[in-house]
Formats: C-alpha cells, sequence, structure tokens
C-alpha cells in the first residue's frame, strides 16, 4: 500500500492537496505554459501535439512504479520539453530535492536561463513557488533554485564536485553522450550522480541523449538495458501498426535524377501504399509504444528518431534534403544518423591507409592553387627542432597541404625561432597571382612551454597563438582562451580527438569538394605515416568503454601539426565565401593590370565563383 502522505511527502504537508491521479501529462496540459522565448510554439502546452511524450512522461508521475527512464531520441521531437514538464510537476506537487545535470557547467547555465528560467517565468503554477533570483534571501542563483519542500541543483557532468553536492529524490541527466568518461579522477558522471539517490525510495532518474558513436553511447547502453520502446503507428489505409523507419521513406527522381522531394512519402510495410506526411497527425494520436524486451525491474526505455516529428516541426523532405547532402560527408552523415534517426554511428574503427593516401599525392605547382583561399600553419615544438605545416583551405574547409618543414636546432636557443618567424612572415604567391600570407598559425606548447609562450606573445597580434592538447572525448575542437598562466598569453584548448574526428573523416573521401585533403607530389611515405598513426581503440576506464587514439607507429608529427593547422581555421572563424570573393577581385585586378599593358594580353576569364576555377 502506498501511503499518499508519503508519496506526496513535501506538497501534501504543505496543505496542496494533489490529485493522486495526476500524471505529468495532464499536469502539463493544465498549467505549463511555452514561452515565446525559446518555444516555436508558444502558448499552452497541448501532450496531443506530442502524443508519443504521454507515455514517457506518465513512467516519471510518482504512481508509475518505474524507477528509471531512459529516452533515447533524434532532435526537434520535444524531448527536452518532456523533462521539464517533470520538473515543473515535481515543484509543484511532489517536491524533493533534484539534480539536473547537464555536460558541462558551462551548458548548464546556459540551459538554465535559456530553457528553465523562460518556463518558470510563463507558468504561473511553480513561478509563484519559485522566488526571483533578484529577490534578496531568494536562495535562488542560475544554478539553484529553492522552493518551499525542495531544492533544484543543476551542474555539469564535468564538475566532480557539483556530481557529489546532495543527496537527490529526482534526477534528471539530459546529453548524457555528451558527458565526459570519467570526471576529475572520480568515474562515470551518471554513476556518481546516481549514487545520490541511494537513499530515497521515491526515486526517479530520467536519462536522456541523442546518441553517439556505437560502443561508446550511454543512452544507447542504457536503451538496450531496459525494455526497449518502440513508437507504433497506424497505417491509414490498413490499419497496421509498424514503426516509422527511414527505409521505407520514398521520394521519386525527375528524369536527370533530382530527388522529387515535395512527393516524399512513407511506404507501408504490408500494403505497401504511400502515406504522404499529412497523415502524420493522425497516425501520432493512434500510436502506441510496444515493449520489444520486457521484463521485470527493468528500466523504462523508448526510442523515438525525427521522423515522427509532428506536423509543421521537421518534415521528412527535410530530413531527406539533409540526408542528400549529408551523404557526401562521413561527418555529417554520423551527425545525420544521431540526430535524425536517433542511432548510433559504427565507426569503421581501421587506421587510414597510408599507401592509398600516397599513391593520390597531386602536382599542383608551387603556387597556391584555385580553391585555397586561405593559409593558416600549425607547428610542433620538440627540444630539438620545431615542425610546422601550411595548409591552404577552400569553401566547404577542403584543404591542400602547401608544405610542410623541419626547423632543426635547439629551441631553447634563437636561431630555430628566428627561423620560424621568418617563414610565418613570408608571402605565398596564390595561383591567380594575388600575394598571400598565413591568417593564423597555433603553436603546440605541450613541451617547450616558455620558449612558446615567449614567442607567440609580442605575435598574438598577428595571430601567432599558444596552443595546449587536451584528449577528453566531446572536447570543443578549439575552447576558449585562457589567459591563466605564467606567460600571460592567450592560450587555446584544442580538443585533440574532436580534431582527429574530423581529419580522419576527411581522409576517407574520396572526390576533390568539401572536407577532401589534397597532398602535393613532393611527400614522401614517412609523411603518409606519420598523418595515419594512430588508431581509434576501445580502452576500459573503471568498467566502461572509452573510445580514444593510440600510437600504432614511432612518429606522429604530422597528424599533430595538421591538428593544430585545422585549430588556427577555427579561431580564425573566417566567411570563406567572402574571402573567396575578395580574392577574386584582387585577381582580376592585376588581371586588368596586366592586359593594359600592350604585350603581354592574356585574356581574363570571368567567373562568379572561386569554386568555379577549377572549370
Ligand atoms: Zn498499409
Amino acid at each position: 500500500m502506498i501511503n499518499a502522505n508519503e508519496l506526496y511527502g513535501q506538497g501534501f504537508k504543505r496543505g496542496l492537496m494533489p490529485d493522486p491521479e495526476m500524471m505529468v501529462s495532464d499536469w502539463a496540459d493544465k498549467n505549463r505554459h511555452l514561452s515565446q522565448k525559446s518555444s516555436a510554439e508558444p502558448g499552452r502546452w497541448r501532450t496531443e501535439r506530442t502524443p508519443y511524450l504521454r507515455e514517457i512522461m506518465d513512467c516519471l508521475s510518482p504512481v508509475s512504479p518505474h524507477q528509471r527512464v531512459v529516452f533515447m531520441k533524434g532532435a526537434q521531437i520535444g524531448g527536452t520539453e518532456a523533462g521539464q514538464n517533470w520538473i515543473g510537476y515535481t515543484v509543484h506537487l511532489a517536491p524533493g530535492p533534484m539534480m539536473i545535470v547537464q555536460p558541462t557547467v558551462e551548458t548548464a547555465k546556459r540551459w538554465s536561463k535559456q530553457r528553465l528560467a523562460p518556463m518558470i517565468d510563463d507558468t504561473p503554477a511553480i513561478s509563484r513557488l519559485i522566488k526571483a533570483p533578484r529577490e534578496r534571501d531568494s536562495g535562488n542563483t542560475v544554478l539553484t533554485k529553492e522552493y518551499q519542500g525542495g531544492v533544484m541543483i543543476i551542474t555539469g557532468a564535468n564538475s566532480a564536485v557539483g556530481l557529489r553536492s546532495v543527496p537527490v529524490m529526482y534526477l534528471f541527466c539530459d546529453e548524457i553522450d555528451g558527458y565526459p568518461s570519467d570526471v576529475e579522477g572520480e568515474g562515470d558522471p551518471v554513476s556518481l550522480a546516481e549514487v545520490r539517490t541511494g537513499t530515497f525510495s521515491r526515486k526517479k532518474i530520467f536519462l536522456v541523449s541523442t546518441p553517439t558513436i556505437k560502443g561508446f553511447s550511454r543512452i544507447e547502453r542504457e536503451y538496450e538495458d531496459s525494455d526497449k520502446r518502440k513508437y507504433h503507428v497506424p497505417c491509414p489505409f490498413c490499419d497496421h501498426y509498424q514503426q516509422i523507419i527511414w527505409d521505407r521513406i520514398k521520394w521519386p527522381k525527375a528524369m536527370d535524377g533530382t530527388p522529387q522531394l515535395d512527393d516524399i512519402a512513407y511506404q507501408c510495410s504490408r500494403c505497401e501504399k504511400l502515406i504522404p506526411d499529412h497523415h502524420k497527425t493522425d497516425m501520432l494520436a493512434r500510436g502506441q509504444w510496444v515493449a520489444e524486451a520486457p521484463g521485470p525491474g527493468k528500466s523504462a526505455g523508448f526510442h523515438l528518431s525525427s521522423l515522427y516529428s509532428p506536423l509543421g516541426w521537421v518534415s521528412w523532405a527535410k530530413i531527406a534534403a539533409e540526408f542528400i547532402e549529408a551523404k557526401k560527408d562521413t561527418e555529417l552523415l554520423k551527425t545525420w544518423i544521431n540526430t535524425r534517426l536517433g542511432e548510433t554511428w559504427e565507426e569503421e574503427g581501421e587506421q587510414p591507409d597510408d599507401n592509398y593516401l600516397f599513391s593520390r599525392r597531386e602536382d599542383y605547382g608551387p603556387e597556391i592553387p584555385a580553391g585555397g583561399v586561405v593559409l593558416t600553419c600549425g607547428a610542433d615544438v620538440h627540444p630539438d627542432r620545431i615542425e610546422a605545416e601550411v595548409v591552404a583551405w577552400g569553401i566547404g574547409q577542403e584543404s591542400w597541404s602547401i608544405t610542410y618543414e623541419v626547423f632543426r636546432g635547439s629551441t631553447s636557443e634563437q636561431e630555430v625561432w628566428k627561423e620560424l618567424d621568418d617563414f610565418l612572415m613570408q608571402e605565398w604567391r596564390h595561383v591567380s597571382g594575388v600575394p598571400i600570407r598565413i591568417a593564423c598559425a597555433c603553436i603546440d606548447s605541450g613541451d617547450q612551454t616558455q620558449e612558446v609562450y615567449m614567442f607567440v606573445k609580442p605575435r598574438q597580434m598577428r595571430r601567432v597563438f599558444a596552443v595546449k592538447g587536451s584528449s577528453i572525448a566531446g572536447h570543443p575542437l578549439v575552447g576558449r582562451p585562457s589567459k591563466n598562466n605564467i606567460g600571460g598569453v592567450q592560450l587555446f584548448s584544442i580538443g585533440t580527438d574532436t580534431a582527429k574526428d574530423v581529419i580522419y573523416g576527411r581522409l576517407k573521401i574520396a572526390d576533390p569538394g568539401a572536407g577532401f585533403m589534397h597532398f602535393p607530389t613532393g611527400y614522401d611515405q614517412e609523411y603518409f605515416l606519420q598523418l595515419t598513426a594512430e588508431k581509434i581503440v576501445t580502452k576500459m576506464v573503471k568498467g566502461f568503454p572509452v573510445r580514444a587514439y593510440k600510437l600504432t607507429r614511432e612518429r606522429n608529427e604530422a597528424l599533430d601539426v595538421r591538428v593544430y593547422a585545422l585549430a588556427a581555421l577555427v579561431i580564425l572563424n573566417a566567411d570563406m565565401d567572402k574571402v573567396a570573393e575578395n580574392l577574386q577581385k584582387k585577381a582580376e585586378e592585376i588581371a586588368k593590370n596586366k592586359t593594359e599593358k600592350p604585350k603581354a594580353r592574356t585574356p581574363v576569364k570571368r567567373t562568379g565563383f572561386v569554386h568555379r576555377w577549377k572549370s
């Protein structure tokens, strides 16, 4: 027997008379208002708009026996809103200590300001319970909300202190695939947070995420251990219940092969009739969750792709258009599979083939090829030498390696630095005749830290920066610079694994265009051995699989310097179309000046865009 007093705890005591039948979805329909600030469809919340969320939210209701709810999802289906409705419900009707975990403290702050604050402001049922943070003694900050009978702690999975702070009855872990595998040496952040719920018999744990890579995805692991529910919807023609799967989304093609996405439809797995997406609203309303692996003691697990996104949010046509674009590029395809299908990406786990890359070297002469419009440099500093690469970048980050130099000499002496400086100041010639300089350079400060700081300090104005590698999974390719170092220089942290993912993904691209990497004929076998020196492996850390790059050959400098050259491009953050346009203008001027001289009458080829220069 459940005692209502125990069930509703503080909410009951403070004189509220909660309806024992009240579910989170009913509460949301009655009380939740969607803010203009954070919602595409402001106004009253209607569960019927996203009917698949009803069962998920109701598993989070106190009357449901489930303690753990897992939601593996695609983007734009309202997953975060389900969590917010649950938060609103507990604040209002079943208060208790609650913790909300986002991937980092930074994203936690953003989530609190952009998602939570507007919900509190626009939902009177809870705004009267949580004092505005500007009021004195409100007990409220961006990361802490106090209210009668409860407290809400918002923290990041990168903060062990935050995760250990208080015992909690409710735990909401959002975007768990973005969490570090190990938080400050204390192990898995989800486990660390879950330990805090230990003493509460009425606890609820909600784990939500878009999945990432197969074998490493937390949400997939959680889903696989759950009762594995899938949403089945009826065919409007034959009434057969089925999941909406990508393989059955069809669109016709024109004679020339152009996809006709206006006529996109879902093909029923039984009657094979084509179902256009205006039927979706009715199909979703009649849909039901089917557990594939029911069993006692299991978490309630839900999987839903963006193909279920309600009419007016993200259409099948839009998802298909994204797919057609994404399949040209491994990185884009990976993101598409994760965020649209809500599925993990299966990594081949292999090393790029150095022989293949060696065999496809090209002779593009001493000048910067037409497509390359921005130059960056990456440099790796050792006690006895500095290795540096200059890379030309074009539209879609297509790249051309221009040169790879090794400056020999002790890096505690001035001479080798002078050589590097001259190299960085050098003017390069674009094939159009326009001279260009290195726009940004990144120098690794991991080894010879003092010397690197001294070198970059007077050169930061020229965008010569010190960088430091971080192999934390999910670290952004370039983090915000910090000045908190002995040299007082701007130090950028580089997500080396993130950068290597980008580079290895691009080495798989076989045809010139976005992301493709070109190499000149002058490069030897050793260069390609170094570039492909690392392999993605699985390491077990405290019982959890962790994805890591492992050195398989003695040297990997070519890969390291490419990471820094790529980071320099990210720091530069240039509008490539604009840069290309400016370069084109300069090239035309040079060509004009030439033709004005009577003897050199070379015709000027006028084309609109730089990426067409090749034709
Ligand atoms: Zn049918």
